[in-house]
């Protein structure tokens, strides 16, 4: 079923989309911690080799000397303050495998936030993932270690964009995709993911549904159903660099070479894939097939996590790196523990909207 109609901006832009933060709310709770050391010292490097383990194939170890201190403090200071760490698939490998509670995409992230046993997460990802942590734990102290971590899509669309689209389409029901602002979700019918958007798209009952706003994913999510699509021209700046030429190219290369890829792809580059999934069933992808030679066709840095769990498996990287989730790094995860920056706070009335829309999403029943 084609699109049936792709839709841009229709209300006025506001200010970009920005964490809301609390000031110091959280250091008044939780209290600020001194700076531990961070020398490279025989200790730490004894104390750090089982992790290290984890990654050798990944990162070189002239560079273990610099991380390795900062993961042996984050460990340490995670339990003294009753933390965990949520990182999505796209963090870089010491923070992803070395400091990590939880790993995942955003939908195996928000099914963690409603378990989690602590009292601070911590979310190494972008702000949207931190806030979704925030509407499902709002007694809960939720940190993102550094508040410019935003995202292209999420930037996208308004929720007063929104409140229009549902004036001009009376009665069709509204799936955001998690990738959105909180005002975004709490002005939705129900959240989806990559992982589920067919699912969550059939699941209504519509015959048309409007799909926020991954122009991509809903052309993909259309080209699987009969449902109608609405779709808006909201893109992942990361996904859409992507060309159909690029695979092309490595399959003249090399025949055999599997390719994988994200349904936030263009289309065309999706159909040059052997495979389209969302992060986490890329990577299922690989470990069930376990390819001699495969594309992952995605932020850059899933190659290494998942590289550093399957050394058997090559990996070639189109490397496009997504510089939101880059921002996240050991030292402002530290920083993050010790000062409590930045919190993430959500106005609790749009937080109760949203929460219907994600947990109406996470209770699918598959
Ligand atoms: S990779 Fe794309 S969708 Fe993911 S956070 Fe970065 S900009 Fe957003």
């Amino acid at each position: 079923m084609p699109i049936l109609e792709t839709l841009g901006p229709l209300a006025g832009r506001p200010t970009a989309q920005g964490p809301a933060l609390a000031g110091s709310a959280a250091l008044r709770k939780h209290g600020r911690l001194p700076a531990p050391p961070l020398e490279w010292t025989p200790e730490v490097e004894r104390a750090t080799a089982p992790l290290y383990a984890r990654i050798q194939n990944v990162v070189p170890s002239v560079e273990w000397p610099f991380f390795a201190p900062y993961v042996k403090a984050i460990n340490e200071l995670k339990k003294k303050r009753k933390a965990v760490i949520l990182a999505h698939n796209y963090q870089t490998p010491e923070i992803y495998n070395c400091v990590a509670d939880f790993v995942g995409d955003s939908l195996q992230l928000a099914r963690e936030a409603t378990k989690v046993d602590a009292d601070i997460i911590v979310q190494c990802g972008v702000h949207f993932m931190a806030e979704t942590a925030k509407i499902l734990n709002p007694d809960k102290t939720v940190l993102i270690p550094d508040r410019r971590a935003g995202c292209s899509l999420a930037e996208a669309i308004t929720g007063e964009d929104v409140r229009l689209l549902r004036e001009r389409f009376p009665g069709v029901p509204v799936v955001t995709y998690v990738n959105t602002s909180a005002e975004v979700k709490a002005e939705s019918d129900i959240c989806c993911t990559s992982s589920n958007a067919l699912q969550v798209v059939e699941s209504l009952g519509a015959e048309r549904v409007i799909f926020l706003p991954d122009e991509y994913l809903a052309k993909y999510v259309a080209s699987q159903t009969k449902v109608k699509i609405i779709a808006w021209k909201g893109h992942c700046e990361v996904h859409e660099r992507f060309t159909a030429d690029e695979l092309k190219l490595y399959r003249e290369g090399d025949p055999s070479i599997q390719i994988i890829a994200h349904p936030e792809c263009p289309p065309d580059v999706i159909a040059e894939a052997d495979f389209t999934g969302s992060t986490a069933h890329m990577i299922d992808w690989v470990r069930n097939k376990r390819p001699k030679r495969v594309v992952m066709v995605t932020e850059c840095s899933m190659a290494d996590n998942v590289q550093a769990e399957l050394p058997d498996v090559e990996f070639v990287r189109p490397c496009n790196l997504c510089p939101h989730m880059k921002r996240i790094t050991l030292p402002k995860i530290l920083d993050s523990l010790l000062e409590m920056k930045e919190e993430v706070v959500v106005d609790p009335a749009i937080a109760a909207k949203a929460r219907r829309a994600v947990e109406r999403m996470i209770y699918l029943k598959s």
